[in-house]
């Protein structure tokens, strides 16, 4: 854990909260490598599981939501962790909204998930979607942990990517186990070994307030085995209750037979703090290269926050440097998660791009002048082979 935050604040991932004040408990920034990581995990997400969908329905709500939002859901009487002394903490953040005595106490939201529930009728009076089908949405949620710790992985506030999938309450049971599957093909997509993952069935005294089953993906973080993801069956829990705390009706027309229902809800959760810390913990590397040891992040190319650093062999070499900003700004255009570095000689230049992850080094020799092609080098092997520019886009 100490190398891999130690790498993290070094090359600019992860730095503490408010760090010249001496930080504040549960808190981190994201840095300039850090901040692309987390949005090419995002993207990702959402092209998978939103946009290259006809199922699904993208929102982005409000973080600050009525309060009897809160209280429907069950939160305000619910959302506590139990303090040494047995009394009971409730870890929702409360804020004041408004001013002097027209104020109201409210709560930053806790989970992403009642931001799609209070939007259900929203969106069916907007696109008639036909069961089944989700909402998803990817934001900020806050808890006043009891004690955050292990660097990224327990903070108060963070960022969840959640799905709120509406079923038959009938078909329940295969679409629980179709999201287990999809949910093991995004660990696949951003490089999670599988061997590292562990699906815990949540015994009924240890499950939300919400849920008739829950399915924890826990991992292999350096501090042990630990919630990665969660999946659950909410039952038709929060739309029944919003339905009767708000007066409005919360439940869905079916056409075809004119049958009147509340839809069950199977929500997938995916922590993406908690993601960027697996993502990180199965990428570090030490190995040795060349009779080298060296430290390598092993990224999968769909994530890693530089794609591929262009160097000129020779610094002071100005047809070299040229040539190496010409094909720079070419790829760039392309790719634009790419870097230019003429810092230090090849060498340490490979070791700063292996240290963040990059898959491709590029070097313009000599030999680029008289034939365009350039040496491409493999992060995880080494190896080197000729590529003509043309060819670049392709080969990286
Ligand atoms: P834990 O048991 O570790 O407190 P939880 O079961 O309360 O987690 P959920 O309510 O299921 O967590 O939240 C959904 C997801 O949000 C989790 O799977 C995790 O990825 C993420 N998450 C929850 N709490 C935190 C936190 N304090 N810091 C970072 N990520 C969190």
């Amino acid at each position: 854990m100490e190398k891999i935050i130690s790498l993290c604040k070094r090359r600019g991932f992860i730095f503490q909260g408010s760090e010249i004040y001496g930080g504040l408990a549960g808190t981190w920034d994201y840095g300039p490598l850090g901040v692309t990581l987390k949005n090419n995990i995002k993207r990702l997400w959402w092209e998978m599981f939103v946009e290259n969908r006809d199922d699904m329905y993208g929102v982005d709500a409000a973080l600050i939501m009525n309060p009897k939002v809160w209280e429907a859901s069950g939160h305000v009487a619910g959302f506590a962790d139990p303090l040494e002394n047995g009394e009971k903490f409730n870890v929702m953040f409360k804020t004041s909204v408004g001013a002097g005595e027209e104020a109201i106490v409210s709560y930053l939201r806790p989970e992403t998930a009642q931001g799609m529930f209070v939007n259900f009728k929203n969106v069916i009076d907007a696109f008639h979607p036909k069961l089944p089908f989700g909402m998803g949405q990817i934001g900020k949620a806050f808890r006043n942990e009891i004690s955050p710790r292990d660097f990224i992985f327990r903070t108060r506030e963070f960022e969840q990517m959640e799905i709120e999938y509406f079923v038959k309450e009938k078909d329940w049971k295969d679409f629980f186990e179709n999201w287990r599957e999809q949910m093991f093909d995004w660990m696949k997509a951003i490089g999670l070994p599988k061997k590292s993952i562990h699906e815990l069935e949540v015994p009924e005294e240890d499950r939300a307030h919400y849920s008739k089953r829950t399915v924890d993906f826990e991992f292999d973080f350096p501090f042990g085995k630990k919630e990665l993801y969660g999946l659950a069956y909410r039952t038709d829990f929060d739309l029944r209750n919003h339905s009767a705390s708000s007066g409005v009706d919360l439940q869905y027309f079916e056409e075809e037979t004119g049958e009147r229902f509340t839809p069950h809800v199977i929500e997938p959760t995916f922590g993406v703090d908690r993601t960027i810390l697996a993502v990180l913990t199965s990428a570090y590397t030490e190995d040795e290269l060349n009779g080298e040891t060296r430290t390598y992040l092993k990224l999968s190319k769909s994530i890693a926050p530089v794609k591929a650093a262009i160097f000129p062999l020779l610094k002071n070499k100005p047809e070299l440097v040229e040539k190496a900003r010409e094909v720079y700004m070419m790829l760039k255009k392309e790719i634009p998660q790419i870097v230019f570095d003429d810092n230090g000689n090849i060498g340490k230049r490979y070791r700063r791009q292996d240290e963040i992850g990059t898959p491709a080094c590029i070097t313009i020799d000599f030999d680029t002048l008289k034939d365009d092609t350039v040496t491409v080098r493999d992060r995880d092997t080494g190896e080197q082979k000729r590529v003509a520019i043309k060819d670049l886009k392709d080969s990286i």
